[in-house]
């Protein structure tokens, strides 16, 4: 008898493909398990067997597979299952899904490069002789392919020869090795708590009256403590006393100063013990008894609690829940909130059975954690992970929170699967037959939607954690400080006032602006033309830190001119303003403080969020100005005033969801000011005062908010009403690419009528030189949605064989954003 494999190819095309194997091979073969399967003419892929049969291919001749990469399934009949709900929801190939979800490691390819791993020392006795070969030659030549692989050992089947080294760390697979980040520890002193009265400070500088050194510092201290009412590092002491560091350390050793670091409450875990959750105060134990009981009658929850609510503990008791009945938990983030904080703050409750995820990990610890939560090792029962955790091989689910569910950064935008991580997640969480918990302060219009439709249950927490109350926010009217000459640069007097108080009590402060770079254009004073990107249809922003002009699509980037190329003019003027410029107007207006900037250009790197966020923890800055990362559930104690520089240019984006994005945006930001001591203040500074989304988030009125924009969507039939499917054209030919889109929505237009919108210029219609074209298919709730993507894959299919069509590029986004 015969026997044959259907493989999942990680490529974009529209079947499975049939190979041969033996009988011997179909004994040990297993759905999930990886082959080297040779295709076309000469190329090698790694696929994966989707299910073994007898029935000979009908079209093509099955060729035999190459070998068998695994000893056992590295995937799952649930991941099975849920990348083909993935590839049909969101209309891409299983390929595609394949290709995103197994880490890179995994898809060996005639392409791939190995190099040797410089981090670990290998003896050569730990190695086979065909290992040390392998591993030898990497010693003469930095990097290997495969085919110089099967030459060196003379043998056809490397690929088990390469997943040994690499389980011995040996070799890395095209990657770079990053360092791992330790957050610094700045050292401060303060005096011991029995010398800061007025006696105690008296009788200590008495008894230090023969040691005069001594009392200098003490005398520093206190004089630095109270100009600047902030925590005092030892580096200031040292600089303000000009007493050398030895005589700090003797005033140490006499328990006169004391020596701390404000990381100090953060528990970092240490492998040994772990700490007892919070005790819940009775609104967070009324939501748990909520969560629980409406997880009775329903799959989905939505735990909708201010900021500052207490969330996260309420998350930690389901979680620990769920790891008593030996369970895996996925918690879902943000990539941004995946912070050191948080994950501080889960392994001091669950120590080293968190493990994390996310995109900036190298192919070595994907591997790691994809074997990890394969096996359900002890340490992978709680995976806390960005987006592409939902791709992990999870065996036996036992809930999954979607924290900041609201967040855009869930919708994988490209490439294929162009998924929503929160959606998918609910559908795994199905697949294991286990509860989806979502949360946020500010709930995204679709979740709510959901609720009010009796299809997800809803539990509030309204009350900030500690009674704290929620920040005061104010609207300053800039036109009207404008004509009153009350501004200062981009500050409006009140905004400076407010610095200025706040810095004077030693508190923190954030700006946000919702614009990176210096200023978004560059506009000639005489002729008004704005330079352009050469490859698309935007104009160029400049940064004035590398005195550059540059692309925000495609990177393209020049010096900064000195003269209009139009009109040759010298008078170029900036327009608008971002982070960059904020930072410098900072400098010149708050000389004696600290301005520090977090924005896509400071946070490049591994941890490039941790370094700026960790320093600002540390109150080595007083003011941080930043991007949207900012409102990313960041929990700073210290600060007490919060600037929204300018909430126009969010409120008038044009998007559908610009609203609710911009409620959102602004109730997180706003939600980072005074989390802890007294009442946090937020100005918002803005044209127009009177728009309802800046009273709504003034009066912090989430359902004024959702009444309001649901009216719209109904109205103009956008999501959540409506289902939303965009098509994307792209071509470097403008006109094939509008011949093209023309014929396609015609073609829709007879199916789906008025509810095709397009074909329509995006706003930037030029991106790296591809013209792009948009159609847009509304989907009624009521309409079928299987029957309305078969019709749109029939259609797709005719536009392909139309000849001159076939290089146009067709993208599909489900659900698009
Ligand atoms: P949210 O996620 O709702 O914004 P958090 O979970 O970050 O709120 O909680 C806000 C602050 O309150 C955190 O500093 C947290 O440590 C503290 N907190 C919340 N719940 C408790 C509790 N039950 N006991 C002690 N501290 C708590
Ligand atoms: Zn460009």
């Amino acid at each position: 008898m015969l026997h044959f494999i259907d493989v999942i190819l990680p490529i974009p095309v529209e079947n499975l493909f049939t190979y041969e194997i033996t009988e011997a091979e179909a004994g040990f073969i297993k759905p999930g398990m990886r082959v080297a399967v040779p295709f076309g003419k000469s190329k090698v892929y790694t696929a994966i067997v989707k299910r073994l049969h007898q029935n000979p291919p009908q079209i093509y001749e099955a060729k035999q597979i190459h070998q068998i990469l695994d000893e056992y399934p590295i995937v799952t009949d649930t991941q099975l299952k849920l990348w083909d709900w993935m590839a049909n929801y969101y209309l891409c190939t299983v390929g595609d899904v394949m290709r995103a979800a197994l880490p890179n490691a995994f898809i060996l390819e005639s392409e791939t490069l190995i190099s040797k791993n410089n981090n670990k020392v290998i003896q050569d006795s730990d190695l086979k002789d065909d290992e040390f070969l392998i591993y030898e030659a990497l010693h003469h030549q930095s990097s290997l392919r495969i085919q110089d692989i099967v030459d060196i050992v003379d043998k056809k089947q490397v690929f088990p020869i390469i997943k040994r080294l690499l389980e011995k760390e040996a070799i890395v697979v095209e990657e770079e090795v990053f360092e791992k980040y330790k957050p610094k520890l700045v050292k401060y002193v303060k005096l011991q708590a029995q010398h800061t009265t007025q006696d105690g400070l008296q009788a200590l500088l008495e008894e230090l009256s023969r040691a005069p050194k001594q009392r200098d510092v003490v005398m520093s201290l206190f004089q630095l403590s109270a100009k600047t009412k902030k925590a005092i590092k030892v580096s200031e002491l040292t600089e303000a006393s000009g007493a050398s560091s030895s005589i700090i350390k003797s005033l140490i050793d006499k328990a006169i100063l004391e020596e701390y670091f404000i990381q100090t409450d953060r528990v970092e875990f240490n492998g040994k013990d772990s700490e007892d959750s919070k005790a819940l105060n009775p609104e967070q134990e009324e939501a748990l008894f909520q969560i629980k009981k409406t997880f009775e009658t329903h799959q989905v929850t939505l735990l909708h609690g201010v900021t500052s609510s207490g969330k996260t503990e309420v998350y930690v008791k389901l979680i620990e829940d769920a790891l008593k009945s030996e369970k895996q938990v996925l918690y879902l983030l943000p990539e941004i909130a995946l912070t050191t904080q948080l994950v501080n703050r889960l392994q001091s409750y669950f120590g080293e059975q968190v493990t994390v995820f996310h995109s900036k990990y190298s192919a070595h610890e994907r591997v790691e954690v994809w074997n990890n939560v394969l096996t359900n090792s002890p340490k992978a029962k709680v995976i806390l992970g960005a987006r592409s955790s939902i791709f992990l091989p999870f065996r036996s689910l036992g809930l999954i929170i979607v924290d900041e569910e609201h967040e855009q950064s869930f919708k994988q935008f490209d490439p294929a699967p162009r998924y929503h991580a929160r959606d998918t997640a609910i559908v795994l969480a199905h697949l294991h037959g286990t509860k989806t918990l979502l949360g946020s302060a500010t709930p995204s219009l679709e979740s709510y939607f959901n609720v009010k439709q009796g299809k997800y249950g809803l539990v509030e927490i309204t009350k900030r954690y500690n009674n704290v109350l929620m920040p005061d926010i104010e609207l300053v009217d800039i036109k009207d400080k404008q004509k009153r000459k009350l501004m200062k640069g981009h500050f409006s007097d009140r905004l400076i006032e407010a610095m200025t108080e706040t810095l004077e009590e030693g508190h923190q402060i954030i700006l946000f602006q919702n614009r990176r770079g210096f200023s978004p254009i560059v506009e000639c004073n005489t002729c008004g033309h704005s330079p352009q990107c050469p490859n698309c249809d935007v104009s160029l922003t400049f940064h004035s830190y590398r005195n550059q002009l540059r692309c925000h699509y495609c990177g393209h980037h020049t010096a900064m001119l000195l003269k209009c190329q139009a009109c040759g003019d010298p008078g170029l003027d900036t327009k608008g303003f971002g982070t960059e410029q904020i930072e410098e107007e900072v400098k010149h207006l708050f000389p004696n403080y600290k301005v520090g900037r977090m924005d896509l250009d400071t946070t490049r790197g591994k941890y490039g969020y941790e370094k700026i966020i960790t320093a600002f923890e540390q109150q080595e800055m007083d003011i941080l100005v930043g991007t949207q990362m900012l409102t990313k559930g960041l929990d700073f104690r210290n600060v007490a005033l919060v600037g929204i520089m300018n909430a126009d240019n969010l409120l008038n984006f044009p998007d559908f969801r610009a609203h609710e994005r911009s409620y959102q945006l602004l109730s997180q930001v706003s939600g980072r000011a005074g989390r802890t001591e007294k009442q946090g203040k937020v100005l918002i500074q803005t044209y127009n005062p009177y728009h309802n989304i800046l009273q709504q988030v003034s009066t912090n009125n989430y359902e004024a908010m959702y009444k309001e924009q649901m009216d719209e969507r109904y109205n103009f039939k956008y999501p959540p009403v409506y289902r939303l499917i965009r098509v994307t054209l792209k071509h470097k030919d403008f006109n094939r690419v509008n011949n093209a889109s023309i014929w396609l929505g015609t073609a829709l237009r007879q199916v789906f009528g008025d509810y095709v919108l397009g074909p329509v210029d995006p706003p930037v219609s030029r991106i790296r030189n591809q013209f792009h074209k948009n159609i847009m298919i509304k989907i009624p709730q009521k309409q079928s949605l299987g029957g309305t993507k078969k019709a749109i894959v029939k259609i797709n299919n005719s536009f392909m064989n139309v000849k001159d069509f076939r290089s146009v590029r067709l993208i599909m986004n489900v659900d698009a954003y």
